[in-house]
């Protein structure tokens, strides 16, 4: 039988709130389930259930053949066997760290105070705050609040570990020392349930990915499934939708610091890599700056959007351009992609693997030579046509390499 079984599960708040409709799920001992959606779709109050800080309307919640929501349950013991982690750390803000992890060892599990002290220590010292333990939360940083969080809930030998968006109240710079923690957990035994907006920590950590979305799990799968082919469509309009970038071009605002700006971000935020990036940036900038922007402007057209969507590592990083009310610029691109090679599918490997390769050698050398051999070519380009577009369609060359289309108005590029 599973460690936690989940039936027609539901919440209500008042009749139009009602953030679990039906819930179904089976979760196995040992299993990492991560839990995505959108905001307000009942993912903070479905793990708020299973722990039991709310009381489901109906429906059942068996947890190592125990059914929490029946009258009379044992919570203690519920509590004793489950932790949380919450994104805003809940520490006695008047009790040093290693005071914040004794206490529950001491109140739920009555162990000694040495007892709780060793426990303790013993779970700084596996986060890495070790020489952290005298601090009081005041005198930590948001991540080291979070990693002392995580060694309260393993202080106490849980058999399972909720965890709701652990890193979405920190500092960016602080994310990662946070999902290592997690990451370092998974595979232990443990069995967590993650509801996190970091896609990544989703994607390479989990067994399982549930999908939410109007208060049910509308699509669950392993993480290859939810984040490279999602089976329903509200799925694939979300992982669409997290992982694309679009900036609304227009004639009448130049701003083309905040287009790279938001791009950079997009590129950080989607673990591009440098090589990757930069070529990204030239791209975008070559389109929008030399043939779209001009285009646009002679169309008589307001405004045009560039969609940017980055498929997951070793895939491809796609750029799509959709065309549907411009086909003067659909034209164009024609034109231009006349000039630049077809993707290629070499017996060297598919581009996936190409792309590991690269992103193994030095990601310096090739920026540096990725911009040295575009550079080159614009130059010896402009010798040749003295043309700012010969120029910029010999950086193109560089840059991406044309794709199918995916519908009769887009025109879709890899990055290389
Ligand atoms: P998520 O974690 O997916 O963002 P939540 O589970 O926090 O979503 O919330 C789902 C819905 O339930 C939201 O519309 C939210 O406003 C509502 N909700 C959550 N907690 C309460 C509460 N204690 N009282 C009333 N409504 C609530
Ligand atoms: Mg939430």
């Amino acid at each position: 039988m599973s460690l936690i079984q989940i039936r027609n599960l539901r919440k209500e708040y008042s009749p139009d709130v009602i953030p679990l409709k039906s819930v179904n799920a089976d979760i196995e001992a040992g299993e990492v389930i991560s839990i995505i959606g959108p905001s307000g779709t009942g993912k903070s109050t479905l793990l708020r259930c299973i722990n039991r800080l709310e009381t489901p309307t109906s429906g059942q919640i068996i947890v190592d053949g125990t059914d929490v929501c029946a009258p009379g349950a044992d919570l203690a013991k519920l509590r004793r066997i489950m932790g949380m982690v919450f994104q805003s750390f809940n520490l006695f803000p008047h009790k040093m760290a290693v005071e914040n992890i004794m206490l529950p060892q001491q109140s739920l599990l009555g162990r000694s105070a040495r007892e709780a002290y060793e426990e303790a220590m013993k779970q700084l010292e596996r986060v890495g705050l070790a020489d952290k333990a005298r601090q009081y939360p005041d005198e930590l940083s948001g991540g080291q609040k979070q990693r002392v969080a995580i060694a309260r809930a393993l202080a106490m030998h849980p058999q399972i570990l909720l965890f709701d968006e652990p890193t979405s109240a920190l500092d960016p710079t602080m994310v990662s020392e946070v999902l290592s923690v997690i990451r370092d957990l998974a595979g232990t035994g443990l069995t967590m349930l993650l509801v996190t907006h970091e896609m990544r920590l989703a994607r390479h950590v989990s067994d399982c990915v549930f999908f939410m979305q109007d208060g049910e799990i509308y699509e669950e799968g392993s993480p290859e499934q939810i984040f490279e082919n999602p089976l329903r469509e509200g799925t694939r309009n979300f992982i669409f939708r997290i992982r694309s970038w679009t900036y609304t071009l227009s004639p009448a605002s130049r701003d083309f610091h905040g287009m790279t700006g938001s791009l950079e971000k997009f590129c950080k935020d989607q673990f591009l890599g440098r090589r990757q990036a930069m070529n990204c940036q030239l791209a975008v900038e070559e389109l929008a700056v030399a043939f779209l922007l001009p285009a646009i402007e002679s169309a008589g057209k307001g405004a045009f959007n560039l969609t940017l969507f980055a498929g997951e590592e070793g895939t491809e990083r796609k750029l799509m351009i959709d065309c549907s009310d411009f086909p003067e610029g659909k034209k164009l691109l024609e034109d231009l992609l006349k000039n630049i090679p077809a993707e290629r599918r070499s017996s060297k490997g598919s581009p996936a693997a190409q792309d590991a390769e690269s992103a193994k050698s030095s990601k310096a050398a090739e920026t540096s030579k990725a911009k040295a051999n575009a550079m080159e070519a614009a130059e010896s380009s402009r010798a040749k046509a003295d043309s700012m577009e010969a120029a910029s369609a010999a950086i193109l060359e560089n840059v991406l390499r044309r794709l199918p289309d995916e519908g009769e108005d887009t025109v879709v590029f890899r990055i290389l």
